[in-house]
């Protein structure tokens, strides 16, 4: 995708502060840290979301997410980790190239990374898993 700007980055024609690379991936720290440390996998072709990434590569991105989570725990240190990969608008998707965050956790950090739990109800239970069990 030529005017995508992850696209640039993962393939090195716009500088970035790099952690690491591969011939998959390019990580670096986000410009608009959550937290000290926080991180975007990013792949170097092109896939909008989830939906569109391929299985394998997918894959890919979880084990990369594991040794860096896993390495950066000890070298920042930090005291947990959130591994958020938000897909479309309404979910806080904002740069339409697949990507996923790793965000360092300090105790105290009031980051306010979460969301405010609900009640699931009988009707809306049964509801939901009728429609999954369509399609899956
Ligand atoms: P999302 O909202 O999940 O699409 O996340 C996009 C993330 O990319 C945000 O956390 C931004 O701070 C970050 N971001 C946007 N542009 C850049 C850039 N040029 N370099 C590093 N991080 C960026
Ligand atoms: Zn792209």
């Amino acid at each position: 995708m030529s005017d995508c700007i992850f696209c640039k980055i993962a393939n090195g024609e716009i500088p970035s502060a790099t952690l690491y690379e591969d011939q998959d991936f390019r990580v670096i720290l986000d410009l608009g840290p959550a937290t000290k440390g926080h991180a975007l996998i990013l792949p170097k072709a092109h896939y909008a979301d989830l939906t569109e990434i391929p299985e394998e590569l997918a894959g890919k991105a979880t084990a990369l997410a594991k040794k860096i989570v896993t390495a950066m725990k000890t070298a920042l240190p930090c005291d947990g980790y959130n591994v958020v990969q938000n897909n479309g608008l309404a979910a806080g998707q904002t740069v339409f190239h697949y990507h996923v965050h790793l965000i360092p956790r300090y105790a105290d950090d009031h980051a306010g990374i979460g969301w405010k739990p609900g009640k699931l109800t009988e009707e809306v239970r049964d509801e939901v898993l009728a429609k999954a069990k369509e399609v899956l």
